[in-house]
């Protein structure tokens, strides 16, 4: 994936952009950490997508490469929504196929900062 533009839209390419969070980097803020969620479940990153989970909330397992698998087409963030110092929301709409139809994910996810890092807690369909 050397030079190849980041799957979550941003015009930058990965290793500039969420590729930087994949390899460790803590995230700056719950949007910059959904971003490279999306990007983790386009690439199929099951161990970045469990590490950034709220242990609270957390799965035991993803199964991404359960089929049919859907093939994401692009992220759009609509809204990031501090709430307090360690508490964010963060609203987008994913685009996937899956058996060659299309859908539309749109979800308000809630973040929280636990010990320094940004984690997903869970999230709220809205469509
Ligand atoms: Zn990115």
């Amino acid at each position: 994936m050397s030079g190849a533009y980041c799957p979550c839209g941003s015009g930058r390419v990965l290793e500039a952009c969420c590729g930087r969070l994949h390899a460790g980097a803590p995230a700056p803020d719950a949007e910059t950490l959904m971003r490279s969620r999306y990007s983790a479940y386009v690439l199929g990153l099951e161990d970045y997508l469990l590490a950034t989970w709220h242990p609270a909330t957390r799965p035991v397992a993803l199964e991404l490469d359960a089929t049919p698998r859907p093939q994401w087409l692009g992220l759009a963030v609509k809204s990031h929504t501090p709430l307090d110092a360690i508490h964010a929301t963060v609203e987008f709409v994913a685009r996937y196929k899956l058996n060659g139809r299309a859908f539309r994910l749109h979800e308000t996810s809630r973040f929280e900062q636990v010990d320094g890092r940004w984690l997903y807690v869970d999230g709220e369909i809205r469509d």
